[in-house]
């Protein structure tokens, strides 16, 4: 950028035939002076402002120190931003925003600076009408590797105020402000880039140590049943040359078959939340009386449910018309729950399990009387690997935190929706829906 003399009037020459040489000479050398005066202010200036890093430290800096380079009643910063915003920023004065800048037949100055790249200067009479009594603007461009950042702006109360002095000056510090707002702008991007990366790397060590935790609880939970499953084999085979243990043998038959049926649930849970974290999870649709597997699901935990001196009961709205649904997978919601119901109820508890047509709708409701669930964890059970604490804040760990959220993703691959009720001591019921 280099001030346009065009833009500026020549300096009133006043009566030069009334100056003698030596008056000349003198204000000659006292202009001089006062413009060298200014120069190593600027100095002085460009050095603090090179040692600041941000765009606050650098403005605090011209705030403090630009007086005493030129004279006005208001001086300002106009900075563009990003996404078309912008900043007005008063250092000195009126702080009544860039509306003095604004000319009555409402041209703006400052715009009109930004796109000519050239400064304003007001000189001339008639002065152009402003408010806030200001009469003299000098407004200059912030322009550093060809891009205009904003503007540096003054204004004073009196009358053709500024001259070309005051413009050279003016245009010196810019070049060092446009510079030292730059190098502030650059260092903010790197700081926040910075932030990101360490966000990231705090993310991933969060990802490792769940990764860690998980495989440490799947394989606890995996070996429980395994051991179950070979030990119930094992007394099995002693048994089979007794045909007086056929009793028994029912039972740890039962015992195995559970223990195994466990095993793969919890690892089709796992597979199934991983293909949905992938966007993988697609339910195959067809028509599916879920009142025939609800029923199924009844028959076939009645005997767990006497083995555990607890009670499985079904209530169905006769009539209910199919739905379109993955078989497959709303199977294994409703084991899910009913597995939960089995899990946090005691001896002697009810699961009831309901399905009736609601709102366009089909619901299916899973009801247990075990212990319930606290309300703050109402909505942060379904989300993957949350479990309610005890008072101590260790999880009341019966499992490792899938079972719902793999129900949650399923349920709304289906366009349905799924919520507890619960209130602890007395009972939780699951619901969900699916759309007819
Ligand atoms: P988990 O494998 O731990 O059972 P889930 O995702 O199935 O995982 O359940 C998450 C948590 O919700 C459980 O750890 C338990 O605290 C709570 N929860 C789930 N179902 C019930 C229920 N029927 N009664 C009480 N608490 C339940």
């Amino acid at each position: 950028m280099s001030p346009d003399a065009s833009s500026v009037s020549a300096v009133s020459a006043g009566n030069e035939a009334d100056r003698s040489p030596l008056t000349t000479t003198r204000q000659l050398l006292a202009d001089l002076q006062a413009y060298h005066a200014r120069v190593s202010v600027l100095q002085e200036i460009a050095t603090a402002i090179g040692r600041e890093l941000t765009l606050d430290g650098v403005l605090q800096v011209v705030g403090r120190r630009v007086k005493w380079l030129l004279d006005f009643d208001h001086c300002s910063i106009y900075l563009n931003r990003a996404a078309g915003s912008s900043d007005f920023i008063p250092l000195f004065g009126s702080s009544s925003g860039q509306t003095i800048f604004k000319t009555a037949s409402s041209s703006n100055l400052i715009e009109q600076v930004i796109q000519t790249k050239q400064p304003y200067l007001t000189q001339n009479d008639p002065q152009p009408e402003m408010g806030a009594g200001y009469r003299s603007y000098l407004i200059i461009p912030l322009e550093s590797e060809g891009d205009v950042l904003g503007t540096i702006n003054f204004a004073s109360q009196a009358p053709h105020h500024y001259r070309q002095e005051d413009l050279r000056i003016g245009h010196l510090l810019t070049m060092h402000l446009a510079a030292a707002i730059r190098n502030a702008n650059r260092f903010a991007e790197v700081n926040r880039l910075y932030a990101e990366l360490a966000q990231t790397y705090d993310d991933l060590r969060r990802a490792e140590q769940l990764r860690d935790d998980l495989t440490r609880m799947i394989i606890h939970d995996l070996r429980n049943p395994l051991n179950v499953l070979l030990g119930s084999l094992e007394i099995l085979e002693l048994m089979l040359d007794a045909p007086r243990q056929a009793e028994n043998r029912t039972k740890w038959l039962h015992d195995a078959l559970s223990a195994g049926r466990g095993m793969v649930g919890l690892i089709d849970d796992l597979l199934e939340v991983s293909k949905a974290d992938d966007q993988k999870l697609q339910p195959n649709l067809a028509p599916v009386d879920l009142v025939k597997v609800l029923a199924e699901k009844e028959n076939f935990y009645r005997a767990q449910a006497e083995q555990e001196q607890k009670m499985i009961t079904m209530q169905a709205v006769e009539g209910l018309p199919p739905v379109m649904a993955d078989v497959r997978l709303m199977s294994r919601v409703i084991d899910n729950l009913i597995n939960n119901a089995f899990k946090y109820t005691e001896a002697g508890g009810c699961i009831a399990l309901k399905i009736e047509e609601k709102e366009r709708g089909l619901q299916v409701q899973v009801q247990d009387n075990g212990q319930g669930i606290p309300p703050e964890y109402h909505h942060q059970i379904f989300d993957k690997f949350v479990q309610v604490t005890d008072t101590a804040g260790a999880p009341l760990r019966k499992g490792i935190g899938l079972g719902l959220a793999f129900c949650r993703l399923a349920v709304e691959a289906h366009q349905g929706k799924i919520w507890v009720e619960s209130v602890p001591g007395q009972g939780s019921t699951f619901i969900f829906t699916l759309p007819l």
